[in-house]
């Protein structure tokens, strides 16, 4: 619900003057929100600056039919607070949207985080002020605010990437990007539609809408694995066992798990072939989504020969599914690793296929030659369609924060520097040359809630470490940033994630961008190590001043 009169009560100030707050806080998703309640509870004063019209992040803006987890639900809430965990009850074992954007601005709410979030309020530019310390930001309307802080809780997946295909302006049907589904809703009955493009958004949706539309065409550059979810309501038992047992989840997830599911301690390589794809099969048949390979061998993902087994596996699943062995072979892909790309979750994904309503297009056999007035036109034909939904993914990670001018010492643009070397971060929080700013979106492999409570507990900490310490100035050194950031490559490099081609991990999707991993793809508790090796060391790697 918004209300942007008391939302717009946080940044009371006299006219004329600019309001000057401890911390500013750019984005209200998990960790916008997560980072306010955190401040605020140290005694920090917090400004939160949220471009959509209500709080919730990718559960605000993901709003087309069938968006869910793919985490299950219980180990996505936040765990701070055991009042809300005893309160809330997730509904599905992967929950839908609506509800998740219930859960969101439930803890607004309880939190009472809405007095320091302007909403509608975009943030275009951020610049450092050596003389004072601080950062002054411009909104979109050219208002202005002033952080002793700059949080960019911005997010990896908000902002979407259309790819500059000739003609696409051309289209005069409705189009939009799957994340920004019109809030007012479609009426898809009767129409001919395309989605373009099969990321996980698209695995979602095109199950929701083919009963719905008269035609539906897909889109296929290239396809991924995905693993039935077999979402179900919560009994109320399992309600109840989940609110006796969050300790436990929540250790699990902080632990770098999303469930509680244990990983057979066995080498895949030690169990024999015939066992091994025995425990594939009883897996896939009892367990559900992303369950029914985290209970398998702690090396599956790595141990390379092992994995091709399984992804073989996976892709049989698929041939099975599919009655047109034409169309199955498009949908199972064959160049890649299972896990190489971010496996999403389905219901019906494959069966869809067995429609007559739906057409697959691989445009690896006839590739796209424009959009025009009426469609789309491949090297083969030009298709005719009322609705396009392009499903083109997201300029993932560094997108959201460049799109924002920050300048940090000497007037230098973070654009700039990350254009020239690629992402490059100290602990995925700090950025040389950028003092007193922190990226909240990128640090580790978990659950969402998780790490934006790990990082906003650990950013609280620091602010709370320099303020009692009479520090006003924090920033990475070069020398620290460079070390981590080769640290991050390799970890990177060990991993089967990211070897796929125009893959997101390694930003290769947007074309230009230079391609380092987006994440730091080691466990929670791997990258807690870390930072708390940095801040028992005194924040080594940062230098710390006072202003004068
Ligand atoms: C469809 C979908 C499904 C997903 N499913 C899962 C899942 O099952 N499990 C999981 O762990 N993760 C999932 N994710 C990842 C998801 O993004 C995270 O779980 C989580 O929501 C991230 O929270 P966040 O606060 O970091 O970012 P976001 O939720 O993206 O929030 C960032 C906010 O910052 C705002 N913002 C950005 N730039 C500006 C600006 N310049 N000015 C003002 N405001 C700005 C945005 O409007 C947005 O509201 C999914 C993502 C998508 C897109």
């Amino acid at each position: 619900v918004t209300d942007v009169s008391q939302a717009t009560v946080a940044v009371e100030e006299p006219a004329g003057e600019i309001e000057h707050v401890d911390v500013i806080v750019i984005g209200a998703g998990v960790a916008g929100l997560y980072q306010i309640h955190a401040l605020r509870e140290a005694g920090f004063s917090v400004l939160c600056f949220e471009r959509g019209s209500g709080v919730g992040g990718t559960w605000y803006w993901n709003i087309y039919p069938g968006c869910a987890f793919d985490t299950p639900s219980e180990a996505y809430g936040y765990s701070f607070s055991k009042e809300l965990l005893q309160e809330w009850n997730w509904k599905h074992r992967y929950s839908r949207q609506p509800d998740t954007e219930e859960y969101m601005n439930l803890v607004a709410d309880k939190f009472d985080l809405r007095r320091h979030i302007r909403l509608d309020a975009s943030v275009v530019a951020a610049h450092w002020d050596e003389e004072g310390d601080y950062w002054e930001i411009e909104l979109a309307s050219g208002e202005r605010a002033r952080g002793s802080f700059l949080f960019a809780a911005v997010g990896q997946y908000s902002k979407p990437y259309i790819p500059a295909i000739d003609g696409l302006d051309s289209f005069k049907g409705v189009m939009f990007h799957v994340s920004r589904w019109p809030r007012e809703g479609i009426d898809l009955a009767g129409k001919r539609v395309a989605v373009f493009g099969t990321g996980s958004s698209a695995v979602q949706l095109i199950p929701e809408i083919a009963p719905e539309c008269q035609q539906l065409t897909v889109f296929q550059r290239s396809p991924n694995y995905s693993l039935p979810v077999d979402n179900e309501p919560v009994s109320p038992e399992l309600q109840q066992e989940w609110k006796a047992t969050y300790d436990e989840i929540f250790a699990h997830v902080r632990n770098g798990h999303m469930t509680r599911v244990e990983p057979d301690p066995r080498n895949g390589r030690d169990v024999p072939k015939e066992e091994r794809l025995a425990m594939y099969e009883e897996a896939w048949a009892t367990r559900r989504a992303s369950e029914r390979v985290m209970c398998l061998f702690h090396d599956l993902l790595s141990d390379r020969e092992i994995l091709a087994e399984y992804s073989e596996f996976v892709r049989e699943k698929i041939r099975a599914r599919v009655d047109d062995p034409a169309v199955a072979e498009k949908l199972v892909p064959t160049d890649i690793l299972f896990n190489a790309k971010r496996v999403p979750t389905e219901t019906s994904y494959y069966e869809t296929f067995n429609r007559d309503n739906v057409l697959l297009v691989d445009l690896r056999e006839t590739p796209v030659e424009c959009f025009t007035e009426r469609g789309i036109k491949t090297s083969e034909r030009e298709h005719e369609f009322d609705v396009i939904i392009l499903s083109t993914g997201y300029d993932k990670v560094t997108g959201p924060v460049t799109e924002i001018d920050i300048r940090g010492v000497e007037g230098r643009s973070l654009k700039a520097k990350w254009d020239e070397h690629g992402l490059s971060t100290l602990l995925g929080l700090a950025i040389s040359g950028f003092p007193n700013l922190f990226i909240t979106n990128l640090p580790c492999l978990a659950a969402s809630t998780a790490r934006a409570e790990l990082t906003g507990d650990w950013l609280t900490e620091a602010l709370l470490y320099l303020r009692s310490n009479g520090y006003t100035r924090i920033e990475a050194t070069q020398e620290a940033e460079d070390a981590w950031n080769k640290h991050h490559q390799e970890v990177g490099d060990s991993m089967v994630f990211g070897e796929s081609k125009n893959s997101v991990i390694t930003g290769a999707n947007i074309p230009g961008k230079k391609e380092v991993y987006m994440l730091y793809c080691a466990t929670a508790p791997a990258w807690m190590a870390r930072c708390n090796e940095v801040s028992g060391a005194g924040y080594r790697g940062f230098e710390l001043s006072r202003s004068t």
